[in-house]
């Protein structure tokens, strides 16, 4: 399989602040890597680097072959990247039709669009029942459906996920890592995940990261490293 997204030497932070030293990183297309690790390793950080809200102060962030250096935040889009990020970042006073449509917005093509939204509800259907509710009525699950399927209008080749199950009940949690799931084995669909919930993201996972005070401590199979016990004590904490 060929790699999708390819980090290499990335470090970033906040200003003189750094966090993330000298990332090394593969995803394989139609493929889910979770990135694990304690709080304030610098996971959303990582996503927030890949989505060009923050600049790499060294190395270089490929997808599908385009080095995204001189790719503009408001493009990244364009370039099949998008990002879900935590507390969902749906528009609570919109309607789950009119936010699904914003995230296919930036598409000529309405043709096009009009398929896609019929795709999203057909892998959601609690949203094609709540089409007309606005996005403050929605169940916590609901919500985070509505935010993976508004970044979905946008027919990404990789999705970003900053802790999907944040807030949500463990069979909600299960419910919505499923999906994930099935989009990749359905449609090749490329994950990065970010998970507290170690064991269930792995549980979905092909490849796991493990990163530590911002650097990549371990990057394996995903089985492997949910197995490995001695890892799992030091830096995951179960
Ligand atoms: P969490 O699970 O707590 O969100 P994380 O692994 O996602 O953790 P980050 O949020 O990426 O970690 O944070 C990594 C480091 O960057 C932390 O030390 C944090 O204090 C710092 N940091 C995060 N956001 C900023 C910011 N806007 N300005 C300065 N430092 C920040």
């Amino acid at each position: 399989m060929s790699d999708l997204l390819t980090l290499s030497g990335v470090s970033a932070g906040y200003g003189a602040i750094p966090v993330l030293h000298d990332i090394n990183l593969t995803v394989a297309a139609g493929s889910i890597a979770a990135v694990v690790g304690a709080n304030g390793a610098g996971k959303t950080t990582l996503l927030r680097t890949i989505m060009g809200q923050i600049r790499p102060t060294a190395g270089s962030i490929r997808v599908d072959g385009t080095d995204l250096a001189a790719v503009k935040v408001e493009d990244m889009v364009r370039h099949g990247v998008a990002l879900v990020p935590e507390g969902r970042g749906v528009i609570t006073e919109l309607t789950v039709d009119e936010n699904l449509r914003l995230g296919g917005l930036w598409r000529r093509n309405s043709a096009e669009s009009a398929r896609t939204l019929a795709q999203v509800y057909e892998l959601f259907e609690p949203l094609q029942k709540r089409r007309t509710s606005a996005g403050h009525q929605l169940s916590g699950g609901e919500r985070q459906m509505l935010a993976i399927g508004r970044a979905l209008m946008a027919q990404p080749k990789l999705l970003m996920l900053d802790e999907p199950s944040l807030g949500l009940a463990p069979r909600i949690t299960a419910q919505i890592l499923a999906l994930l799931a099935q989009l990749r084995d359905e449609t090749g669909l490329t994950v990065l995940l970010i998970e507290q919930n170690v064991r269930s993201a792995l549980s979905i996972s092909d490849h796991g990261v493990v990163l530590n005070l911002g650097r990549v401590v371990a990057s394996r199979p995903a089985e492997e490293l949910a197995s490995d016990t001695e890892l799992r004590h030091t830096y995951l904490g179960f």
